[in-house]
């Protein structure tokens, strides 16, 4: 398999959209349509054709260019079938677990239910790739609006417990330079952390993406991911409290920081 040549494409304020394109058989696979226009451009530069997109969930700000890429003609649009009726414009639907053949690559959804009750995570293991959408960010998770903390703390495990460490993952927002304030703020003495947290605000300061990180950065930085290490719980103030709880008083926290 050849290497696939990847284009993150910032949108609307804080969005990214994803194109992977495949040279060999022309494949490009679009995840998530937060806006059509600056897809376009890039379609148009690169004079990739448009062969597939993968949707994470239903939010406008991952489905609202999805109409207009469409009519560019020869796309498939591939969604998460728990929300299929709250998205138009998919022709076809996946469930957790179950794979598609898109080009050379195989990929397969993971049901990651806690922002929306419904959405996907994408896992292309021939890459090492995977795309999270709103769940799991960069040093953060999504917010809660259709799910419990329990749901998103067992939504965070599966991908901590599915996806390799040196997988690259492509979340639906940059939002990592205010996560990783509040992620110092909760875990002190974590050097990991501390220097990465350095590292993303350079980034930021010469205008550079921090998105892709790895499932490896996210397990040694992400609070959201180890709200069962009792170190952190410990500094929370809820010594031997059940994971699920900790997560919730991170989540809570984060909310209103
Ligand atoms: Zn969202
Ligand atoms: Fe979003």
């Amino acid at each position: 398999m050849a290497d696939a040549d990847i284009r993150l494409i910032p949108c609307r304020s804080d969005n990214y959209a994803v194109l992977v394109h495949d040279p060999e058989s022309g494949t490009t696979l679009l995840v998530d349509a937060p806006e059509a226009a600056p897809i376009a451009r890039v379609l148009d530069e690169t004079g990739w054709a448009l062969t597939h997109i993968l949707i994470t969930h239903h939010h406008p700000d991952h489905v609202e260019g999805i109409a207009a890429l469409k009519a560019r003609g020869g796309v498939t649009v591939i969604g998460p079938h728990d929300e299929a009726s709250r998205i138009d414009g998919l022709d076809e639907l996946l469930n957790d677990g179950e794979s598609a053949t898109i080009g050379p690559w195989a990929v397969r959804a993971i049901s990651t239910p806690g922002h929306t009750s419904g959405p996907l995570s994408y896992w292309l293991p021939g890459l090492h790739l995977a795309f999270t959408g709103d769940t799991l960010f960069a040093m953060g998770c999504g917010r809660l609006f259709e799910g419990d903390a329990a749901t998103m703390w067992a939504s965070l495990l599966t991908l901590r417990q599915v996806l390799p460490d040196e997988t690259r993952i492509y979340c639906g927002h940059e939002y990592t330079q205010k996560n990783a304030e509040f992620a110092t703020s909760v875990d002190t003495d974590n050097a990991a952390l501390a220097a990465r947290r350095k590292e993303v605000e350079a980034a930021r300061a010469r205008g550079e993406p921090t998105v892709p990180t790895t499932m490896r950065a996210e397990k040694e930085t992400n609070p959201f991911l180890r709200a069962d290490d009792p170190a952190l719980a410990e500094k929370l103030g809820l010594v031997r409290a059940e994971p699920a709880d900790v997560f919730a008083e991170l989540r809570s926290r984060r909310d209103v920081f």
